[in-house]
């Protein structure tokens, strides 16, 4: 037998240990005190062990798919010490799909995801998505996978989780996939109380994990502590509640606090308007903080890693940090969603993708840009922002769709009040001429294409009556995936004007068009613009044919 048991099991051998390979049927104390084993051996004979000590590592999944509350040797260890309550789990499901190397690079290039919700039909609590190899590893948890009677209704799961509009933005044509393997192995969900007694204990899976975590090192932690215990403390009862009860105390509270965690995660991220929030919250801390000062980000990174307690998790959760943050993206979502009805922005068919350059990332993105254009790029203007979307297209493809900007059938930027037209030259050509205008006010602004690089720079500046050094710059680059990362960077200093009557002028200028306008209005153009290029041009469907065409495993 190869893996991880089989080395495990090796090492022990090697520290002198022999194996005796068969299933423990029950356990009882014999005359002397000593517990002693039923065991039915893989010839089929009946063997008694007594043992000094039993340290019982059945785990939770030996048992042919039933509850292993139900398993003869967990009951007989309830004889033993009446105080024992196994602790409960839960089923999911785990699923490979062979879709090959070059798919996942493209599409999950080292990234794990995490689902928190299914639809209305399909009632998920928790997936993830890992790649490894060329096989995608998908493990969910949830109320449709309680209620399933597996393997029949796995088949049908998987499929209304393929095709679910959320992992098809994420994977795209991920439903043709073959199949390699599925397995619908028990999770624990609560530990075991007091699963221990004079001369035993049990360890691992059958005494519980860390919540949706872990379970190696769960095992491992209560594996060692009683191995601490045993040859430090005694093997009695007493000594094992005081020295090995503390595992049991730390697994027990953990899985209280993951219990809230999760709880209130689900809320962060099943409810729409709760789950907008949060996301935005999440953006606002990555745009305008420092990278070791984003106490929203590292609690979910914990989350979803399971490098921290949940204990540590639910204080910092709970903490004003976090919750400063979540209130400054409740007021920014706010602010947002007012001005996408203000100007008529919407989402529809689209789906909202990050657009937030990372602060620490700036830097590195305005260097990009002066390379590209072979130009200094200004130092500190005083208007800077800067935007960036991960697009499944090639450069020709992205600069095609840049080329409807100010188009009559542009799909962004069309915004109630604003009119983006281009009135002079031909798309993406140097001359061109795009004019933003408030009809109603009859004034507006021109931006003229002065520089094209290619199918990788447009270089628009703003006409100079309006704002000094102001720019508009669209940059495709491709990313490390294969796939396109496409910038956008406007920045611009707002006219001082020279006498009193000019300055509250621009003044008013700045202030009703405040610098949030473009962050909301440029997020829902790239979202589009993505959706657009990736729509076009079927990259699904390409992909669902070399999916088809997968060897199998
Ligand atoms: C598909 C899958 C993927 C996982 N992925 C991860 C992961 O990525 N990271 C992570 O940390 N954890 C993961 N886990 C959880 C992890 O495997 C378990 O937490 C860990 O194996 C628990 O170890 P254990 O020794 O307690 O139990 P197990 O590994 O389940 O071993 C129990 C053994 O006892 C045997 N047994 C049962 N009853 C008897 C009996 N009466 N007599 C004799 N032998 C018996 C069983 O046959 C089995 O060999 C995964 C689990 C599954 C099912």
């Amino acid at each position: 037998m190869a893996g991880f048991d089989a080395f495990l099991l090796g090492e022990a051998v090697k520290e002198g240990a022999r194996i005796l390979d068969g299933k423990v049927d029950s356990m009882t104390y014999a005359a002397s005190g000593m517990p002693r084993l039923t065991v039915s051996t893989q010839s089929g004979e009946q063997v008694s062990l007594d043992a000094a000590f039993v340290a019982i590592a059945t785990g939770i999944n030996g048992h042919y798919g039933h509850d292993y509350r139900d398993d003869a040797l967990i009951a007989s260890v309830q004889r033993l010490n009446p105080a024992f309550v196994p602790g409960k789990s839960r089923k999911a499901l785990i699923f490979e799909l062979d879709v090959g190397e070059e798919y996942l690079e493209r599409n999950l290039r080292r990234e794990i995801y995490f689902i928190e919700y299914g639809s209305k039909h399909l009632a998920i609590e928790h997936t993830a998505l890992i790649p490894k190899g060329r096989f995608l590893t998908v493990a969910m948890i949830g109320k449709c996978i309680d209620a399933a009677a597996l393997p029949r209704d796995s088949q049908r799961i998987v499929h209304d989780f393929l095709t679910l509009p959320q992992i098809e933005r994420i994977l795209p044509g991920i439903q043709a996939a073959p199949l390699a393997c599925a397995c619908a192995p028990r999770m624990a969900v609560t530990p075991a109380r007091f699963p221990f007694g004079d001369r035993f204990a049990i360890i691992g899976d059958a005494v519980g994990a860390r919540l949706n975590k872990d379970g190696l090192f769960s095992a491992h932690v209560t594996a060692s502590r009683l191995a601490q215990t045993v040859l430090h403390d005694g093997i009695g009862r007493q000594a094992l509640a005081k020295g090995y009860g503390k595992a049991i105390r730390w697994l027990a509270a953990d899985n209280r606090f993951g219990r809230m965690v999760f709880g209130v995660s689900r809320v962060a991220f099943t409810k729409p308007v709760v789950s907008r929030i949060t996301y935005q919250a999440f953006a606002t801390e990555c745009k305008v903080r420092d990278e070791r000062s984003r106490p929203l980000s590292a609690v979910l990174w914990k989350i979803s890693s399971g490098t921290a307690d949940y204990r540590e998790v639910w204080r910092e959760m709970c903490g004003w940090s976090v919750l400063r943050s979540i209130l400054a993206g409740a007021a920014v979502t706010l602010r947002n969603v007012a001005f996408e009805a203000f100007f008529g922005l919407k989402w529809g068919e689209y789906g909202r993708y990050p657009t937030v350059v990372l602060k620490e990332k700036r830097e590195a993105l305005k260097e990009r840009l002066a390379s590209s254009l072979e130009t200094e790029i200004e130092e500190s203007p005083e208007f800077e922002r800067m935007y960036v979307i991960k697009i499944r297209g090639a450069a020709e493809e992205i600069m095609e769709e840049l080329a409807q900007f100010g188009g009559p059938h542009a799909r962004f930027l069309n915004l109630r009040f604003i009119e983006v037209r281009r009135i002079e030259g031909l798309p993406n050509q140097v001359g061109s001429v795009i004019r933003y205008r408030i009809p109603l006010v009859g004034v507006g602004a021109e931006l003229r294409l002065t520089r094209v690089i290619g199918f990788e720079t447009l270089l628009y500046q703003l006409d100079g009556r309006l704002a000094s050094r102001g720019k508009l710059i669209f940059n495709v680059a491709p990313a490390k995936d294969g796939n396109s990362r496409l910038s956008v960077y406007a920045a611009f200093d707002y006219k001082k004007g020279k006498g009193f009557a000019e300055r509250v002028l621009w003044m008013g200028a700045k202030v009703l068009f405040p610098e949030f306008v473009h962050d909301i209005v440029w997020n829902h153009a790239l979202c589009t613009i993505k959706e657009e290029v990736e729509r076009r041009h079927g990259y699904a469907p390409e992909r669902l044919g070399k999916l088809k065409h997968a060897p199998p495993r």
